[in-house]
């Protein structure tokens, strides 16, 4: 699987990407993060700033991304896949805009993702969004990642990049500890066995002990596996 990622921030994937398990699936080759600068696909004026914005028609407060960079940008990573494989399908290729009020993306969605499409091309927002005519130009889909309104569409993409990462098989250590794959619990503990807190002296207050739940120390599976069903 390959991400192609259309953002003026491409520096701020950086520590995400390179640590644990995303990290490691990038060195093995299990997938791929490349990135386009839109700020890069604009002819810099003589005072060599160079806007990837601009004032939204019809008024309104904030600045709205202007088109041209972000399909230049998307047909620079159009053109890097093209080279990959030649022949690759078109269908193969997927163009994900990110917009608060969309549709939401959930586990199911990166799963059919993940064995679809070769290449996803994520694109980033900012500001008060992107130009419309782009959604329209190259038939995104649309996806939020929840009901809360971000300053930009990075965090999303690592989401995105993240959730469908992982349903790649031998991206997560083995592939049955998908979530999805067995019965799971966000009601997990490791040792100790019990735990005393507060720590140390507890000045006048009570120390208590936090125990396992018994049944995690029985080594009876079924028991286990009910108690996981009960504990979801
Ligand atoms: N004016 C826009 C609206 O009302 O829909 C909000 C734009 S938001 C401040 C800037 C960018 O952040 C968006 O273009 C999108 O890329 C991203 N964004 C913000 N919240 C998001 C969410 N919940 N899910 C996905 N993307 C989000």
């Amino acid at each position: 699987m390959r991400f192609h990622v259309i953002t003026i921030f491409p520096e701020s994937f950086d520590s995400y990407l390179n640590e644990s398990i995303i990290g490691r699936a990038i060195k093995e080759k299990k997938i791929s993060v490349k990135f386009y600068n839109p700020r890069d696909f604009i002819k810099a004026p003589k005072n060599n700033y160079r806007p990837v914005d601009d004032k939204p028609y019809g008024g309104g407060p904030g600045m709205v991304m202007r088109a041209e960079p972000i399909l230049k940008a998307v047909e620079s990573a159009l053109r890097k896949i093209t080279n990959y494989e030649l022949r690759i399908k078109k269908s193969k290729v997927l163009i994900i805009n990110f917009i608060p009020s969309a549709e939401k993306f959930t586990t199911a969605s990166a799963k059919t993702f993940s064995k679809k499409y070769s290449d996803i091309i994520l694109i980033c927002g900012r500001y008060e969004g992107i130009d419309a005519r782009v959604d329209k130009i190259l038939k995104t889909k649309k996806f939020s990642i929840g009901d809360y309104v971000l300053t930009g569409g990075e965090l999303p993409a690592m989401v995105l990049i993240d959730s469908i990462s992982r349903q790649i098989p031998g991206v997560l250590g083995k592939y049955e500890s998908l979530e999805e794959e067995r019965v799971s619990t966000s009601e997990v503990y490791t040792r100790p066995e019990i735990l005393k807190y507060p720590f140390g002296k507890a000045q006048g207050k009570k120390i208590k002990n936090y125990k396992v739940p018994k049944v995690l120390l029985s080594g009876n599976h079924k028991l286990i596996e009910e108690w996981k069903k009960e504990n979801k």
